[in-house]
């Protein structure tokens, strides 16, 4: 039997929000490169076809998937039943959860109990969006700022435009890695979200792929591998 050579692989286009380390990130050289990139890749490998990464904010992924834009989203994206509705997600691969982050210096915010009348920053279109709401509508906080990408929420937890923010927790570990000192994560984790690889509703054909490809992955021992390398990210 012959091997498919590499210009018969069909190639599929890959959305992602490459600033949200350790999952996805751009590389010195302009490379996206992290855990999501790594598995997915794996996967492809593993069933036969190519991927192509294209870089874009979080919150225009699930339109671009709808529209043909792209064929799969691997970003970090939380399966949530209101998702669901709006794409096709394969089996979770990890999971993670929403954490509250604060400035080093700050001693009083040490929970979500600590928010009333607080400005929370959250990333556009994420889970800590959809939070922030939930402890608005309550009356837990007082306002939300968005921006596009986690590291903008950062920076306005630190020039005190916000008084915390909310954010998947391996992700903050992470900027808080690169860049000590700035913020620090306060109180227990506020959930557990598991991570899919999303593809447009009814995409059967390229579902079952990343299903089959993730279980080999798994069983071949390559996934651990790909996991103990995420805090290199
Ligand atoms: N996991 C969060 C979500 O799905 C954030 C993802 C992200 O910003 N890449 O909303």
């Amino acid at each position: 039997e012959q091997s498919a050579s590499a210009e018969d692989m069909p190639t599929y286009i890959v959305g992602t929000e490459a600033q949200f380390p350790p999952f996805e990130i751009v590389d010195s050289g302009g490379n996206v490169i992290g855990f999501d990139i790594d598995l997915l890749n794996a996967i492809a490998e593993d069933q036969g076809f190519k991927v192509e990464y294209l870089d874009q904010d979080f919150a225009g992924l699930i339109p671009a998937l709808q529209t043909g834009n792209i064929d799969i989203i691997a970003s970090g994206m939380t399966i949530t039943e209101e998702r669901e509705e709006q794409v096709d997600f394969s089996e979770p691969y990890i999971t993670a959860g929403l954490a509250l982050a604060v400035t080093v210096d700050n001693d009083e915010i040490q929970s979500v109990d600590d928010l009333q009348g607080k400005t929370v920053a959250v990333q556009t279109g994420s889970t800590g969006y959809l939070k922030a709401e939930e402890l608005k509508d309550a009356g837990a906080i007082a306002e939300i700022k968005d921006f596009p990408h986690v590291n903008e929420a950062i920076e306005e937890l630190k020039i005190g435009g916000a008084d915390a923010m909310i954010n998947d927790l391996p992700v903050t570990e992470a900027f808080i890695a690169v860049q000590p000192g700035v913020i620090k994560i306060v109180g227990e984790p506020l959930n557990s979200e598991s991570y899919g690889f999303a593809v447009r509703s009814g995409n059967t054909e390229l579902l079952e792929m990343i299903n089959a490809g993730l279980e080999n992955v798994t069983a071949s021992g390559k996934y651990d591998e790909l996991l103990a390398d995420l805090p290199n990210y």
